[in-house]
C-alpha cells in the first residue's frame, strides 16, 4: 500500500497521464484479483468503502431499479444490521420483507424459503456466515432455488471471504458483500460483486457524481486501500487450508478446555458448520459483561456482535436460537485468528475458568 500513499500519487480516473495509469494498473490488477477469489468476472467487482456500503447499495439499489410495482424480499432474522436496517428501510418504502427464522444451531432450512416465495419475489438474502456465531448458511441449496424460480441470489460474505471457498458460479450468487479489514486488510474498504450479465442486475446508485466503478459508485477510488485489499486477499487464499484447520484445532482445544473446566458451559450455533476461527458459548450463572471486563487486562472477548454501537441490546441472533435472556446475557465470543498461538489458546482457557468460577462463587456474576 505504502507506494500509493507516497509515490504514486495519481488518481485512478485521470488517464492521460501515466501517474494516472499507475495508479489505474493498480486497481484493475486488484479488481482482477478479488474476481478470482469468488470466480466472477473482473468488471464485476465494485468497490466500496466496505461491506456496510456494499449491502445497502445491493438492497437498495435494487428496490429502487423496480420501480413502483409491488416487490418481495426475503432474508433471515440473525442477519447483520447492515442487511436487516437496509431491508427496514427498504420496507418503510413500501417494499415486503420477509424474516424467515433459523433452528436451534443458527441453520436456515432452504424449504422454509420455498415455502415463502411469492410470485413477485424479487430477491433472497442469506449470509454466507455468521458473524456472531460462525454459522455457514447452506448456499448452494438457496442459490440453486433461486436459479430456478429466477430470483437474484444475494449474500453478505463478509466472514466467510477469504475463510471458505466461494464461488459466485456454481452457487448462483447475483450479489455479495465484503470486507478487507476482516482478513487483515485495512478498514474502510470493502467489494460489492454484482452481476452484470445472464441477466445483469439492475442497481441504482446511492451515490451519484462522476460515474466511477461503471456507474454504480461515483468518488475517487481509495487506491492504497484497494491494493491492500487484494494482497490481503491473496494472503488469505494461499494460507486458507492450512490456517483454517489450524484454527480449527485451536478452537476445539479451547471449547474443551472450558467444557472441563466450566461445569453447564454450552455452545452456541452449530457444531460443524461454522467458521474455524469462531467460538460462542452460553456459561449460567454469569453475566458477560462482567466477564469481559474481569478478563479485559489479559483476554480480549466480546458479547454478541461488536458491530453494533448500542452494545447493550442483547444479541438478536442468540435470541433466534431461542436462548433465554439468561443464557444470552451469560454469552462470550471468542475469535481467533491469524497470531492466535496455543500458549495463548491454553493461558486464555486458565484465566476464563479462574475467572467464572471467582464471579460464580461472588454470586454476582
Ligand atoms: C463486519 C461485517 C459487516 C460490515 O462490514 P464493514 O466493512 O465493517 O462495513 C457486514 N456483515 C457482516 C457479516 C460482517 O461481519
Amino acid at each position: 500500500m505504502l507506494p500509493y500513499f507516497t509515490g504514486q500519487f495519481g488518481n485512478a480516473a485521470s488517464q492521460i497521464h501515466s501517474f494516472g495509469r499507475n495508479a489505474r494498473d493498480a486497481v484493475e490488477a486488484a479488481r482482477e484479483t478479488l474476481g478470482q477469489a469468488i470466480h466472477a468476472r473482473p468488471q464485476d467487482i465494485c468497490f466500496t468503502s466496505g461491506a456496510t456500503e456494499s449491502v445497502n447499495l445491493a438492497i437498495k439499489g435494487l428496490f429502487h431499479a423496480g420501480g413502483k410495482v409491488p416487490q418481495h424480499f426475503i432474508t433471515v432474522v440473525t442477519e447483520h444490521p447492515a442487511v436487516l436496517d437496509s431491508f427496514r428501510r427498504i420496507a418503510s418504502e413500501g417494499a415486503e420483507v420477509t424474516y424467515l427464522p433459523v433452528d436451534a444451531q443458527g441453520i436456515l432450512d432452504p424449504r422454509l424459503v420455498a415455502g415463502h416465495l411469492r410470485p413477485h419475489t424479487k430477491m433472497v438474502s442469506v449470509m454466507a456466515a455468521n458473524n456472531e456465531i460462525g454459522v455457514r448458511q447452506p448456499l448452494d441449496e438457496i442459490g440453486a432455488l433461486c436459479r430456478k424460480h429466477n430470483i437474484f441470489f444475494m449474500t453478505d460474505a463478509t466472514q466467510a471471504f477469504g475463510k471458505t471457498a466461494l464461488n459466485v458460479q456454481s452457487s448462483n450468487i447475483h450479489l455479495l458483500a465484503a470486507s478487507a479489514h476482516k482478513i487483515y486488510g485495512p478498514k474502510g474498504v470493502g467489494i460489492l460483486y454484482c452481476r452484470r450479465s445472464r441477466p445483469p442486475v439492475p442497481l441504482v446508485p446511492i451515490i451519484d457524481g462522476g460515474g466511477h466503478e461503471r456507474g454504480l459508485r461515483s468518488g475517487t477510488l481509495n487506491v492504497p486501500g484497494i491494493v491492500g485489499f487484494a494482497k490481503a486477499t491473496e494472503l488469505a487464499l494461499a494460507e486458507m487450508n492450512t490456517e483454517q484447520a489450524r484454527l480449527q484445532e485451536l478452537r476445539d482445544a479451547l471449547f474443551e478446555m472450558l467444557q472441563r473446566g466450566i461445569p453447564g458451559l454450552r455452545l452456541n450455533g452449530h457444531p460443524e458448520k461454522r467458521l474455524a476461527g469462531n467460538l460462542n458459548v452460553s456459561i449460567p450463572g454469569i453475566v458477560n459483561e462482567s466477564l469481559i471486563l474481569a478478563l479485559a487486562a489479559d483476554v480480549a472477548c466480546s458479547s454478541g456482535s461488536a458491530c453494533t454501537t448500542a452494545a447493550v441490546d442483547p444479541s438478536h441472533v442468540l435470541k433466534a436460537l431461542g436462548l433465554g435472556l439468561a443464557e444470552v446475557h451469560g454469552s462470550v465470543r471468542f475469535g481467533l485468528g491469524r497470531t492466535t498461538t496455543r500458549a495463548e489458546v491454553q493461558h486464555a482457557a486458565q484465566a476464563i475458568v479462574k475467572q467464572v468460577q471467582n464471579l460464580r462463587s461472588q454470586g454476582a456474576g
